[in-house]
């Protein structure tokens, strides 16, 4: 049996980490869904969401992802290729949520999100997962923080992966990101009506986990 478990929540909250760990605890896959919505805004490049609808599709059709590997080893790949590093940085984040309000993007990545989830198990990880890509999740958990603690858990992240960007930009980028996801029209970032939510402003990530996996046994 499939069994999907969902986490969304805001910008910088540490959902990569928390869902990269629970789905080695679950031994099924991670998905990624920022990443995908990253790597659609790095082919576009900057300005790309200003393009018309009409050129977006065809170019959307010749994208392709798979999911590959469980747990950490979990890897999503476009076009049969691992993701470019550059889909990290804050700017491709802000390109990305640019084009997130976009319902042709929007529609054509939740289709592939769940054409994988048909096909494996999935710690799905995003903004809408339970609240639109996967209304029937088994377990649905929404993570928040105050927009402080997440500018910081960026910028730490960031610098672990060798990319030392500047604090203060980090958060007035994120500021930008909380904004229009909040009030995009299409799928507006927000808890599923049956998620449990967590305020991890004042837990680390293995607090956050044990919570998790507790909800999970209950
Ligand atoms: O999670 P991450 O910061 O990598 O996501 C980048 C951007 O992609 C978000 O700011 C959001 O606008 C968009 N996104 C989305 N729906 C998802 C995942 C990401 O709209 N499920």
């Amino acid at each position: 049996m499939i069994t999907i478990v969902t986490l969304d929540g805001p910008a910088g909250v540490g959902k990569t980490t928390i869902a990269r760990e629970l789905a080695d605890r679950l031994g099924i896959a991670y998905l990624d869904t920022g990443a995908m919505f990253r790597s659609v805004a790095l082919f576009f490049g900057d300005g790309g969401w200003e393009r018309p609808v009409d050129q977006l599709v065809p170019e959307l059709n010749r994208l392709d992802f798979d999911l590959e590997g469980t747990g950490k080893y979990s890897e999503l790949l476009l076009n049969g290729l691992p993701l470019a590093p550059e889909i990290r940085k804050e700017e491709v984040g802000l390109w990305a949520s640019h084009l997130a309000r976009i319902p042709v993007v929007r529609d054509f990545l939740r289709r592939n999100q769940q054409a994988i989830g048909r096909s494996t198990s999935l710690v799905a990880e995003g903004r809408d997962m339970g609240s639109v890509v996967f209304p029937g999740a088994r377990h649905k958990f929404f993570m928040d923080a105050s927009i402080d603690v997440r500018a910081k858990r960026r910028h730490a992240q960031l610098k672990s992966m060798g990319m030392d960007e500047d604090l203060e930009r980090i958060r007035g980028q994120i500021r930008i990101r909380d904004d229009q996801d909040r009030n995009r029209v299409v799928a507006p970032l927000k808890p599923a009506l049956d998620a449990v939510i967590i305020d991890t402003s004042a837990l680390d990530a293995d607090r956050v986990l044990e919570k998790i996996v507790d909800h999970i046994r209950e």
